[in-house]
């Protein structure tokens, strides 16, 4: 039945738990398509390595949290591989043979690498951190993936891979299956600060583990119109961090609430409690799900290195086509 499938492949670094930005950027469409796709959800711990790599407590912690936040949201590991990515050799072996169809120019004007490299105030960038969109275009590739859901900032990396992927077939002949992103109706959800992203490295996410109180805290510490002074100013919900999340998670209400915020007949504390509300009662079935996960540390364990085990079988396909078209095998 799954080979007639088109395959899905997408994940996260293990550098933390999963937020709100995760859910509408990516995880939704996972749980969406994963009845209609051949989905592998990867792991991502060598990636984090680019950034994490004197934390490896964070980045073994992270792989069970990221695990159980899939699963949480309504991913079922009867249907969905979830893997490993140190340990898939297929990914290690790509990623050096396609570092030789990319520039090193062309790596440090990729707009992500760019604002990554300011937000972690890294002047002189490591090898591995400069090539982790190589590295990616192999874990996309290994599985011959038809579709990719990411976040807006992945877009740049995907243009990489599917030059990487035109440039292997031009000149070894076809081999590699060149895949399409899909991006969200909310491809880049702000953060609670105001920053353009969300992020779990950037200190500004409500998580999807959050408990509901927590969810209620953060709500009220979000960004809001700063020249509303008084409930009686009328607000802009334009500079408002609590109404974009509205529009995104609360659509039904968001243009009422916003009328009553510019005539000022709504004030913060009320705007931003509805919004909890509507996070806690979208979360709810999630922290469900997450308890029994917890509970059950081994199942996920034994998800992920039976996932591992069958992209692993895929890999090595990928590798012997690859090392056969590039005239590398004996
Ligand atoms: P880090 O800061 O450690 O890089 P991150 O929050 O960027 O973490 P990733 O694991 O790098 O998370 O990204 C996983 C997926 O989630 C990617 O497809 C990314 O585009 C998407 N994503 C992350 N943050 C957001 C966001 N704020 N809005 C929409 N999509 C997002
Ligand atoms: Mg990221």
């Amino acid at each position: 039945m799954s080979e007639t499938k088109k395959r899905i492949l997408t994940g996260d670094r293990t550098t933390g738990k999963l937020h709100l930005g995760h859910y509408v950027g990516s995880l939704q469409n996972r749980v969406r398509l994963q009845h209609d796709y051949d989905t592998f959800i990867l792991l991502a711990d060598v990636q984090a390595l680019t950034t994490h790599f004197e934390n490896p407590g964070l980045i073994h912690n992270s792989i069970y949290d990221v695990a159980i936040d899939n699963l949480s949201v309504g991913l079922d590991p009867e249907h969905v591989t979830l893997f490993l990515q140190s340990q898939i050799s297929a990914i290690a072996e790509l990623t050096v043979f396609y570092s030789m169809l990319v520039s090193v120019n062309v790596l440090r004007h990729n707009p992500t690498i760019k604002t990554e490299a300011k937000q972690y105030g890294y002047d002189d960038l490591t090898y591995g951190f400069l090539g982790y969109p190589v590295s990616q275009s192999a874990d996309i590739t290994f599985c011959n993936a038809d579709l990719v859901p990411v976040g807006e900032d992945q877009l740049p990396h995907m243009e990489l891979t599917r030059k990487i992927v035109r440039r292997f077939n031009d000149m070894y002949g076809e081999t590699l299956k060149e895949p399409q992103a899909m991006l969200s109706d909310c491809p880049r959800l702000a953060g609670l600060d105001g920053n353009s992203k969300m992020g779990k490295s950037l200190g500004n996410a409500i998580y999807l583990s959050d408990a509901p109180q927590v969810v209620t805290e953060k709500v009220r510490s979000a960004i809001t119109d700063t020249n509303r002074i008084s409930v009686k100013t009328p607000g802009n919900p334009d500079v408002c961090m609590v109404s974009q999340y509205h529009k995104v998670f609360n659509s039904e209400d968001y243009d009422n609430i916003c009328s009553m915020c510019r005539s000022a007949s709504i004030g913060c504390v009320a705007c931003k409690k509805q919004l909890s509300e509507k996070l806690n009662t979208m979360l709810d079935p999630f922290r469900e799900k997450r308890a029994y996960y917890e509970a059950h540390r081994d199942e996920v364990r034994d998800i992920i290195v039976s996932g591992s085990e069958k992209a692993n079988k895929v890999g090595d396909e990928t590798v012997k086509k690859v090392k056969d078209a590039m005239s590398i095998s004996l």
